[in-house]
């Protein structure tokens, strides 16, 4: 593992925000898929595992015979993880903390931001899941992902509980990331290190903090819509893959939400009342392949202008929302892309190697 730019590629494995769809369509089938694609191009990923959602589901799993069969394939999925070589970490969306199924749906609690709970429930939600995820599969955790992405300020009670667990690595800020809504808020406009590794004050995730920190932020790489130029022929393929996408995709991807429970959050981050700036940053989003590429070169560009001997890149994924062939063809272009292009540059590991190798960056501190 010798060149310059490690890349990491993270997946949030977890069934939707609100509690809806189910392990086999949104995490068992992608993931597989996923791997498979993976595995071609000699990559192991790192999946962030939600466990608050398994953690319920066993809650429920002698009284409902579907929730026991649900969280069943759950543990399958993420054995298979596991033998496949993949590498698991810790996700955490808090609202399925204390969550109750009524046998069709399940009312979650109405935070889904962890900095919103007590000290208590925040140590009982991480170290609880740490616990079973070691207990399950053997496995010790090193790296961390705050549901909504929600990591504060504020931001001490969290990394705190992160650090008691010994989990080295925050990967929740997403520079532009901007929630406003009834189930998070979340401001990361204005980061002071967007692109760069740095340690974390305590106080507020977001800042730079004035000593080293036994928890390492490192930042998933994201980019403005606005930063992009597009030449002329661009756009018009833009344009043309934008009419196809919408022939191919006739389901509708909206929720009816007059035909759910009135306890499920309508608009829990915000989007309808806002203005929200375009970002790229999932490669499960229904970005074009063009918006990818332009990503990755401005990532890269970023990284080799800190010239350091070893640079680490954090992209994320959701597998959950990989239900296309062609969303699997795109992700196989944008990986040949990366490694024919940067082949002497770059090179595919795990956040745990990256855990693993801390000494070998420098993560940014405020003078
Ligand atoms: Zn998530």
């Amino acid at each position: 593992m010798n060149n310059k730019i490690w890349i990491a590629i993270t997946d949030d494995f977890e069934l939707k925000g609100e509690g809806l769809g189910s392990v086999y369509e949104l995490q068992y089938k992608p993931s597989l898929s996923f791997m498979n694609l993976l595995d071609d191009h000699g990559i192991k990923a790192s999946f962030f595992l939600e466990t608050m959602q398994q953690r319920s589901f066993l809650n429920y799993s002698k009284k409902n015979k579907s929730i026991k069969n649900e969280s069943s394939l759950w543990e399958k999925t993420v054995k298979t993880i596991i033998d496949k070589k993949f590498d698991i970490q810790l996700h955490i969306h808090p609202q399925w903390f204390r969550s109750s199924y009524d046998g069709k749906y399940w009312e979650l609690d109405k935070r889904w931001d962890i900095t919103k709970y007590k000290t208590e429930e925040i140590d009982e939600i991480i170290t609880g899941s740490v616990s079973l995820l070691e207990e399950k599969f053997g496995k010790k955790v090193v790296a961390f992902r705050a549901g909504s992405w929600a990591a504060g300020p504020p931001s001490k009670t969290l990394l705190k509980t992160l650090e008691k667990n010994r989990i080295k690595i925050d990967s929740s800020v997403v520079y532009g990331v901007r929630y406003n809504g009834e189930a998070a808020k979340v401001n990361y406009g204005n980061l002071p290190c967007p692109y760069y590794p740095y340690y974390p004050d305590y106080d507020d995730v977001r800042k730079i903090s004035k000593i080293t920190t036994p928890v390492v932020e490192i930042p998933v790489q994201a980019m403005g819509r606005n930063n992009i130029n597009y030449s002329t022929i661009e756009k018009i393929k833009l344009r043309i893959d934008d009419r196809l996408n919408k022939l191919k995709c006739r389901h509708p991807s909206n929720l009816d939400y007059t035909k759910l429970p009135s306890h499920i959050p309508q608009d829990p981050f915000g989007f309808a009342k806002e203005n929200k700036e375009e970002l790229t940053f999932t490669l499960s989003s229904e970005h074009n392949i063009i918006t990818l590429k332009k990503m990755i070169d401005f990532v890269i560009k970023k990284q080799l202008e800190r010239n350091q001997e070893r640079s680490f890149v954090i992209l994320a994924n959701h597998t959950k929302d990989l239900q296309r062939k062609s969303q699997f063809t795109k992700l196989k272009k944008f990986i040949q892309y990366i490694q024919n292009k940067y082949k002497n540059s770059v090179q595919f590991v795990t956040i745990r190697d990256m855990a693993n190798n801390l000494s070998l960056i420098n993560p940014i501190v405020k003078l």
